[in-house]
């Protein structure tokens, strides 16, 4: 693959193609994510507050990345580990920032690779402020608590102060459906609103 045979498509609520590539995506990024962490991960796809890319090589959905135009930042960018390191992120985000003048961001949480691509192109990463990262642990706490509350893995319990993987492997392949069916349905009504 080349990035000369890209195809980059906006995302578009109403198009039912669009929500499954979205998903799918997203889904591999949870993955990853939890697979790395061990934990959730934040960052919506899609959002009515967010512009998302959707990348195809050969008609294939191949990468995503959602910005915030507003804050100049971008809140979330996957490559699919099947094109990673041709250049593919290094493309998007060049091309991201050509759409929202001024000093472009990235929203922590990011990967090792990812903060090493925005450092590159001199992108910074965010600054998460004390509010943010109290508002971040209370939310994963809580999270945690629920899932130490309904688990009945007892077999499987996690060393202490871990939330049990099988619950969350679960809530990994649950949620992602949830989250932009959610979104897509408040993107919708945004655009349906009488101005
Ligand atoms: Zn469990």
């Amino acid at each position: 693959m080349t990035t000369n045979r890209l195809r980059y498509e906006l995302f578009d609520p109403f198009h039912d193609r669009h929500i499954q590539h979205v998903t799918d995506l997203f889904r591999g990024y949870l993955h990853e994510e939890f697979e790395r962490t061990g934990r959730d991960a934040d960052g919506f796809p899609v959002a009515p507050y967010l512009r998302t890319l959707l990348v195809y090589a050969a008609n294939v959905p191949v990468a995503l990345c959602a910005a915030d135009p507003r804050h100049k930042a971008v809140e979330l960018l996957y490559v699919r580990p099947e094109v990673r390191r041709l250049g593919l992120g290094r493309h998007i985000l060049t091309w991201v920032r050509g759409q929202c003048p001024g000093q472009l961001r990235v929203k922590p949480p990011v990967t090792p690779a990812c903060a090493a691509l925005a450092a590159s192109l001199g992108i910074p990463v965010a600054e998460v402020t004390d509010d943010e990262r109290k508002q971040r642990q209370a939310t994963s706490r809580r999270f945690e608590q629920l899932i130490a509350e309904r688990c009945r893995h007892r077999k499987a319990r996690p060393p202490a102060g871990k939330p049990c993987r099988i619950c969350l492997q679960n809530y990994v392949d649950a949620m992602p459906d949830r989250i932009v069916g959610q979104q897509v349905a408040a993107m919708r009504m945004v655009a349906a609103l009488p101005v």
